[in-house]
């Protein structure tokens, strides 16, 4: 049992039964009832929630747990907002220091520059403001009123035009909203030296993360004789940069100093050594709009929003939960455990930016997030996209993680086992120590202003049937664990996650989204040097097949890919879209520029069978890959029938699993009514 003392000095006391949703839960106050206990008597005391309205959500929408207070229900309770009213309109709560048997210790917001308004309550216990005040004091926002718009949009006509990168416009967004309070525009060189080698800006304000603009040299060459450049995501004029500062920074070093590492294994290495430009610039940074989203959009809040939102609830302790994954049960676990333990509310503060690569895909994460909200106790909870554009930097990004949360108006935020951290690195070892984030930020935990919820890792037991942190495991329990890898060929493959790893909500989500193989799409490429017709008549009969197998199949019309009909591209994204929707498409090849090339990419939404010639018997070149990418190289002689192409290409399908198991003969004659064939006359 964690005990807290409440303002009024009576003890409170929370239910430790895990998870939420095994608790009675009051239905207007999202308590659990009886939860705890005043006097010996089983009482709310609550907030009270005003219900959202379009006012206080800033026009956005809202997505919760489960059903808002009414104002009169609201209204009717004795609650904290009352005795809070003697701090002049502020939420306030008592410190909390510590939980529980199993549960969070929680770094204190105690002092420093985000928690001004630490007041001491009469009768000596320290009271704290516990909304959190932004990184450096104020919420930056960058996007200017109409009239300078229209003066912005006049004067950029004269400047180069920069496109940004999936990276550049998560950054652009966040500096844009006040996700990255304090800082107004990228960093400069000074404040880039500073962040690198001290974790500081020059200010003296903790920025553990560079947030830097890169370009190539003929851009930063056009904009520093026009002035400025015009930034533009996905066609989009969003920004306009006026430079004043442009270097050569050294990369590796940044590498070295900021992931620890120069490792390309590590992805942000990668990006930064060889996906990022050579050139840094900095400059005041006027936002005209914000990057355009077209999905999700009741989920999207900026700082500025999501604050109003809380408050609109009466949310005075939030606790922010970072995820770049579909939650499983031990996520799940640190949520209930968190927002139990503090008496909070809980942020799901997914990251929908960018992400380690191979991550499940933000649209699949977040139909599993909304899936598992109903499991939370109604209006405890509030899901949030964050398009924040991951470094991967385990302790330092855990850091910048936290004072990002903080910005958004969270009290506290979870550090769980390798936050933020990529793997193993190229020789097999993980790049951080499991713990190395919690101690970073435990380091900071006086001037970082948000409450930062260490935890060890939490296993499953088979014995308890639960989750516990990996210290209470006793001698002679067994832990089951999944790795990320066979998560992956388990989602590959289409086979499902177990149910201790994997809330049902969540599962379900997942099978929609990775389909068994024979559901998923597949491409065929024929050869060029297959001569026409029986080029044509090969495609016939692969087609033919396909469907007699149960498939849906596109058949691409040779004519319509003629040089210059459709553009190569074109016809490359049109395959992929019709594999990504588990249609199977046959392409007679030859004509199309770079298909072959494409194979590649196409491979990650299914099956690519790119047929080629060999002076010999069909045989197979490559195995059918474990993960869900899958290319294979099939060679057929020159001289091949096109029924023999066609079987060749059809068997090798069906045995990577994409077509549905042959059905017997016999059965396949009851199944078409076929003359001869035994009937059930049952
Ligand atoms: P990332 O840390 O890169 O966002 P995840 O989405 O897996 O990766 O983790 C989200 C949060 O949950 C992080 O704070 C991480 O440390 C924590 N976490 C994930 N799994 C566990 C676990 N089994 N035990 C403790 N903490 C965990």
């Amino acid at each position: 049992m964690a005990d807290h003392e409440d303002l009024a000095g009576t003890r409170r006391r929370w239910c430790h039964q895990a998870p939420f949703r095994h608790v009675r839960w009051c239905s207007v106050h999202g308590f659990p009832h009886g939860a705890w206990r005043a006097s010996g008597t089983p009482r709310h005391v609550c907030a009270p929630r005003r219900p959202l309205s379009a006012k206080n959500l800033g026009g956005a929408g809202i997505d919760s747990g489960g059903p808002v207070p009414s104002p009169r229900a609201a209204r009717g309770c004795r609650g904290r907002a009352s005795r809070h009213a003697c701090t002049r309109g502020r939420w306030v709560s008592e410190e909390t220091s510590g939980s529980g048997p199993g549960g969070p210790t929680v770094c204190p917001i105690d002092g420093g520059p985000g928690t001004r308004g630490l007041t001491s309550r009469p009768g000596g216990g320290r009271i704290v403001l516990v909304v959190s005040l932004p990184h450096g004091g104020a919420l930056v926002d960058l996007r200017v009123e109409d009239g300078r718009a229209a003066e912005l949009a006049e004067a950029a006509r004269r400047l180069p035009v920069w496109e940004l990168s999936r990276r550049q416009r998560c950054d652009l967004e966040l500096l844009a909203t006040g996700g990255f309070s304090p800082l107004r525009t990228f960093l400069d060189q000074a404040d880039y030296e500073s962040a690198c080698a001290a974790m500081r800006l020059s200010t003296g304000e903790l920025w553990p993360v560079p947030v830097t603009l890169d370009l190539p040299e003929q851009v930063v060459a056009a904009a520093s004789a026009a002035g400025g450049v015009l930034l533009r995501a996905r066609g989009v004029d969003v920004a306009v940069l006026w430079l004043e500062a442009a270097w050569r920074p050294d990369r590796r070093a940044e590498a070295a100093a900021v992931l620890g590492t120069t490792d390309t294994a590590h992805p942000g290495v990668q990006d930064l050594l060889h996906e990022s430009h050579p050139w840094y610039v900095s400059g005041p940074l006027e936002v005209l709009r914000l990057p355009p989203h077209h999905g999700f959009r009741t989920v999207r809040h900026t700082p500025g929003e999501l604050r109003s939102l809380m408050a609109g609830h009466g949310w005075d302790r939030v606790v922010a939960f970072q995820t770049r994954n579909p939650m499983h049960r031990a996520h799940q676990e640190l949520t209930v455990r968190a927002a139990r333990d503090l008496d909070a509310n809980l942020l799901l503060h997914p990251v929908v930016g960018v992400t380690k690569p191979g991550d499940v895909d933000p649209h699949i994460r977040v139909r599993c997030y909304r899936a598992l909200l109903p499991t939370y106790p109604p209006g405890r909870v509030l899901l949030s996209l964050l398009p924040l554009a991951m470094r991967m930097a385990g302790p330092r990004e855990a850091l910048w993680h936290a004072i990002v949360r903080k910005n958004h108006g969270a009290t506290h935020f979870i550090v769980g086992r390798d936050h933020a951290g990529p793997g193993e690195d190229s020789a097999g070892r993980p790049f951080y120590e499991p713990y190395a984030a919690q101690a970073l930020v435990g380091m900071h935990a006086r001037e970082l202003g948000i409450g930062v919820v260490p935890f060890r890792q939490m296993v499953y037991v088979e014995e308890l049937q639960g989750y516990v942190p990996e210290d209470d495991v006793q001698p002679g329990q067994h832990c089951l664990r999944i790795s990320g890898t066979e998560q992956r060929r388990r989602l590959a493959h289409g086979e499902e996650l177990p149910a201790w790893f994997t809330p049902p909500e969540v599962a379900a989500e997942l099978r929609r989204a990775f389909p068994p193989r024979s559901e998923r799409g597949v491409c065929v490429l024929l050869p060029d040097a297959l001569p026409d017709p029986r080029r044509d008549q090969a495609a016939a009969v692969i087609a033919a097949r396909l469907r007699e197998a149960g498939r849906t199949v596109t058949l691409l019309s040779r004519s319509l890919l003629a040089e210059g009909e459709a553009p190569s591209h074109l016809v490359v994204h049109l395959i992929g879209e019709v594999m990504r929707n588990g249609g199977a498409v046959v392409c007679p090849g030859g004509v199309v520029h770079g298909l072959a090339h494409a194979a590649e990419r196409l491979a990650e939404r299914g099956l690519v069978v790119d047929v080629g010639i060999a002076g010999e018997e069909p045989r197979l070149t490559d195995a059918p890959s474990a993960t869900e990418s899958s290319c294979t190289r099939l060679l057929v002689p020159v001289g091949a029938a096109p029924e023999l192409v066609g079987d060749v290409v059809v068997d090798h399908v069906r045995t990577s699993a994409y077509l549905e198991p042959a059905v017997p003969a016999a059965l396949r004659a009851i199944r078409d009514g076929e003359p001869g064939a035994p009937r059930d006359d049952g």
